[in-house]
C-alpha cells in the first residue's frame, strides 16, 4: 500500500467513497478559488521562511514572489479574483511586518516526511518547525480558512498529532508546541504536545483507516461538505446528479414507474398522517375526558360507540424480584444487555480507552431493516 497522508485519511473519515472516487480511481476534484487563494499563501508563507542569506526576503520580493505564483484557477469572476488578490497582498504585508519583527532561522520548513506507524507509511510536509530556547520543536502549520480556529480545534487536530509523532521520530526531540497559523488574520493559535494516549490513539486511528482502505471498505457517509465534486457516483446523489437509468435496464417492476412522483405522494401522504394523529390525540384527549368527567365508560355516535376503561399497567419491583430468584441462582437469567446504558457508558468516557475498544469492536449487525427519511428540499433551498 503507498504511503498515505494526513488529507487522505481526513477525506476517509469524511466520507470512504469520496476517498475512493479520489485516490482509488483518480477523479480530481474541481478547481475552487479557496484552494488556489490558500495555496498561493502558503507558498508565500513558505518562501518567507526558507532559509537563505541574510535572513528573510524584503517586502518587494515577497510581493514578487506573490504575484508570481499566483493561481487564477477556480475563480467564479474576474472581480473577485482582483478583490481577494488584493486582500492577499495585504495579509502578505502584515504577514511580512509580524515576522520580520523577531525573524529566526526556522529548523525546516515544507519538510517532506516520511514515516512508519505500526505499519503504515505516512507521509506529509511540515510548513514549518522552529527550535524553540528550551532544546525542544514547535510545528506550525499555515491555514487559509476563513474563520479563526478554536483553541480546542487546535488542542483536537489530528494533523498537528501526526506531525508531532513524524518530528519525534525524525529528530529524536521532544515537541513542546503544536500551532496551526490563520494566514486570513496573521492569528496563531497554539497547544501544548500531545500526550502519549492522544499520540497511541491517533496511531491506532491511522491503522484503523489503513485496514478499511485495504479490505476496500468504501461506504458513502453523508457530511456536511455534500454534495461533493462527485455526485454523479454517489448513491445519495446519483439520482439527482447523474444519467437517468433508461428504463430497458431497470428491472420489471420498476418500469414506467414516476419515482419523482412517488417520492412527492409518500412525503405528503406522512405529512397527512401526522396532522391526522394530532387529530386521534385531541379527540382522544376530548373523549377520556368527557368520560371521566360523566362517570361513563362508553360514549355513543350514530355508527360508532367508544369504549372508555382506565388499564393498569403493571411493573417488577425489581429489588423484590432479585431477592427472590438471586437465592436460587436464577437472577441472571432474567438479566439482559441494555444497548442504550451501554451507549451512554461509552459516552461518558468513565471507561478505559482499551475497554471501550474492546465493547466497539464487540458490536455486529443483528439485523437489518429499511429506514426512509423524508427531506424538504423547498425548505433547504430557502435556508
Ligand atoms: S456526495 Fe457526500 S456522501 Fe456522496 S461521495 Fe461525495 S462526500 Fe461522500
Amino acid at each position: 500500500m503507498r504511503p498515505l497522508s494526513y488529507t487522505q485519511i481526513s477525506t476517509y473519515q469524511t466520507c470512504p467513497l469520496s476517498y475512493k472516487l479520489q485516490y482509488v480511481d483518480g477523479l480530481e476534484p474541481e478547481a475552487k478559488w479557496y484552494f488556489s487563494f490558500g495555496d498561493t499563501l502558503h507558498k508565500c508563507a513558505g518562501y518567507f521562511f526558507r532559509q537563505r542569506l541574510p535572513g528573510y526576503p524584503s517586502l518587494d520580493e515577497l510581493l514578487d514572489f506573490y504575484h508570481h505564483s499566483w493561481c487564477s484557477d477556480g475563480w467564479p469572476s474576474p472581480e473577485d479574483e482582483a478583490r481577494e488578490k488584493a486582500y492577499g497582498e495585504h495579509i502578505l504585508r502584515e504577514f511580512w511586518r509580524i515576522h520580520t519583527r523577531d525573524f529566526r532561522v526556522p529548523l525546516a520548513t515544507e519538510r517532506m516526511f516520511i514515516t512508519d506507524i505500526q505499519g503504515v507509511k505516512l507521509r506529509g510536509f511540515i510548513d514549518r518547525i522552529d527550535k524553540l530556547d528550551s532544546g525542544r520543536l514547535a510545528i506550525v502549520d499555515y491555514k487559509s480558512n476563513q474563520q479563526l480556529f478554536t483553541r480546542d480545534y487546535v488542542e483536537g487536530s489530528l494533523q498537528l498529532t501526526l506531525y508531532q509523532m513524524a518530528c519525534e521520530q525524525l529528530w529524536d526531540m521532544p515537541v513542546e508546541r503544536l500551532t496551526l497559523y490563520h494566514l486570513r488574520t496573521n492569528t496563531p493559535v497554539s497547544s501544548g504536545p500531545r500526550t502519549r494516549e492522544q499520540l497511541d490513539e491517533a496511531a491506532r486511528l491511522v491503522v484503523t483507516v489503513a485496514e478499511n482502505i485495504a479490505a476496500q471498505r468504501f461506504p458513502a457517509t453523508e457530511n456536511q461538505y455534500c454534495p461533493c465534486d462527485f455526485p454523479q457516483y454517489c448513491p445519495y446523489y446519483r439520482h439527482q446528479y447523474g444519467e437517468p437509468v433508461p428504463d430497458r435496464s431497470k428491472p420489471e417492476p420498476l418500469r414506467g414507474v414516476d419515482i419523482a412522483a412517488a417520492v412527492e405522494r409518500y412525503a405528503r401522504l406522512l405529512s397527512d398522517r401526522k396532522d391526522i394523529d394530532n387529530q386521534i390525540e385531541e379527540l382522544r384527549d376530548l373523549l377520556v375526558q368527557y368520560c371521566q368527567v360523566e362517570g361513563l365508560n362508553r360514549v355513543y355516535g350514530p355508527e360508532h360507540a367508544v369504549t372508555f376503561r382506565m388499564v393498569e399497567r403493571k411493573a417488577y419491583d425489581q429489588d423484590a424480584v432479585k431477592a427472590i430468584l438471586e437465592p436460587l441462582g436464577l437472577w441472571h437469567q432474567v438479566l439482559q444487555l441494555d444497548p442504550k446504558k451501554l451507549g451512554d457508558l461509552l459516552k461518558s468516557g468513565d471507561i478505559p480507552p482499551d475497554v471501550q475498544q474492546a465493547l466497539v469492536a464487540a458490536t455486529e449487525v443483528a439485523s437489518t431493516h429499511a429506514q426512509l427519511w423524508v427531506r424538504d428540499l423547498k425548505k433547504d433551498r430557502e435556508e
